[in-house]
């Protein structure tokens, strides 16, 4: 794979600063979705990442994919190599603590081979960094910081530090794709609506003896949500959920007292189960901004929006903001018009925050309700399982709507690879 540390610069620019029409900040799965879609489009694009591509793939993480992520992967000729690396699961079975009954969901449910995928950070970059690799208006810049960036009429120029030094790069458009913290949002003094949860996350990987790795569970306990995700090799990722106190006990347990407590939520459903990686701990936030856009500067992923992990639904969003960010931006450019301009990044925050929230909300009402100790919660909770098992047309909905195939759906995910 290519990287280039330092951009190459605009041989027709008078100022011989590298000039580019969109500069990307943030290499995640965001920022290199949306670069993949700016590909073969005539558009100069530059990625700018703070980590060395190595260490980035080396990411201790693994995400659920949607069915529409999947799709857009497709579109963007990523998925087959994508697919390659990846578990998938064709059942998802949903509970309420230690109430027997559980909610089942399978592929006619949804119409489809499959109700979704876990793949690990890196397995989902790769294919991606090597797509941008081969993309001749693509550059890769990194590992640089964007340190500054200030915003005129026509353009912003960036301040990027990288291991040669300090150098300036020119772009009509700057893309936020710089995580839940952004630097880029927190500068240009965007406003964010949220919390910051009650719970902390706790993730990992195990190993077990099922022999069927092709189930996802989602369990709800007063603590918080556990989800159980099948990976590759009868290994699945676990995102553990629990209250600030008791994530810090879990993570401080030796990992023999770890598993004798993992044992007790999920024992009965895997059994011979053993540590096969580091548990990492995250805080959980809920978090809008005010706008994704404003004249040259939009944002896209965490850096615009967080939510609950319950039903593996953040990065899915952000894969989607980048899916629609790019079909806006081709389309703007085809018609002649500025892709920095405030009119044209209004197009894509139209279409995005309103259903973004609605997944924020979703989210939050799922952990709220299924949380609460108060009877009459816990009454509705249960008549809501029962009637989401019974009623076919429900499971539908709730089923289109976590795996993105309720909304407007970006042209690229129906597009074959
Ligand atoms: C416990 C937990 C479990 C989750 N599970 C799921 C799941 O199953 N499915 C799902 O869809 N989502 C899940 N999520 C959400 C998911 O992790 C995030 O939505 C996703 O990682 C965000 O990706 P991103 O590319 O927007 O941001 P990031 O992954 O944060 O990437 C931002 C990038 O920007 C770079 N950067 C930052 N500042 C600069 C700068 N100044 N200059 C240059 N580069 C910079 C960083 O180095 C980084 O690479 C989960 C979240 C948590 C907390």
């Amino acid at each position: 794979m290519t990287v280039l540390t330092v951009p190459e610069p605009d041989v027709n620019s008078s100022t011989a600063i590298p000039s580019y029409d969109i500069a990307i900040v943030g290499g995640g799965i965001a920022g290199a979705t949306l670069a993949c879609g700016l590909r073969d489009t005539g558009l100069q694009v530059v990625v700018i990442e703070a980590q060395p591509q190595e260490q980035a793939l080396q990411r201790q993480r693994a995400y659920a994919l949607s069915v529409l992520s999947s799709r857009i992967f497709t579109g963007l000729g990523v998925w087959e190599q994508l697919r390659s690396q990846i578990a998938a699961f064709r059942q998802i079975r949903l509970s309420d603590a230690d109430y027997p009954g559980i909610v089942g969901f399978a592929p006619p449910d949804l119409q489809t081979e499959h109700l979704g995928y876990v793949g690990e950070h890196g397995a989902i970059c790769r294919p991606l960094y090597d797509a941008i690799a081969a993309a001749e208006n693509i550059n890769w810049c990194g590992p640089a910081r964007v340190e500054a960036v200030t915003y005129d009429d026509t353009g912003a120029l960036l301040t990027v530090q990288a291991a040669e030094g300090q150098q300036a790069i020119r772009a009509r458009l700057v893309v936020g794709a710089d995580g839940p913290n952004s630097p880029l949002r927190q500068r240009a003094q965007i406003p964010t609506q949220g919390w910051k949860y009650w719970q902390s996350c706790i993730t990992f990987t195990i190993r077990h003896q099922h022999p069927c790795n092709d189930t996802a569970f989602e369990r709800f306990w007063y603590g918080g949500p556990m989800g159980v995700l099948p990976l590759t090799g009868n290994r699945c990722q676990i995102v553990w959920t629990a209250p600030h106190a008791e994530a810090q006990d879990l993570l401080k347990m030796s990992a023999n007292e770890f598993l004798a407590r993992l044992n007790t939520r999920i024992g009965s459903l895997l059994p011979g189960i053993e540590l096969a990686s580091d548990r990492l701990l995250f805080p959980v936030q809920l978090m809008q901004s005010d706008r994704y856009s404003q004249e040259r500067l939009v944002l896209v992923g965490d850096a615009a929006h967080c939510c609950h992990p319950v039903g593996g639904q953040g990065l899915n969003l952000g894969i989607r903001d980048a899916a629609a960010l790019a079909e806006v931006l081709i389309h703007a450019h085809q018609q002649g018009e500025d892709i920095g301009a405030q009119a044209v990044l209004k197009r894509y925050e139209r279409w995005r925050r309103p259903e973004n929230w609605v997944i924020l909300g979703f989210t939050d009402l799922l952990d709220r309700v299924f949380s609460s100790r108060w009877w009459p919660v816990i009454g509705i909770r249960r008549v809501g399982l029962l009637l989401l098992a019974k009623v076919p047309l429900l499971k539908k909905v709730a089923l289109r709507l976590m795996t993105g195939l309720l909304g407007r759906q970006p042209q690229v995910a129906k597009l074959q690879s």
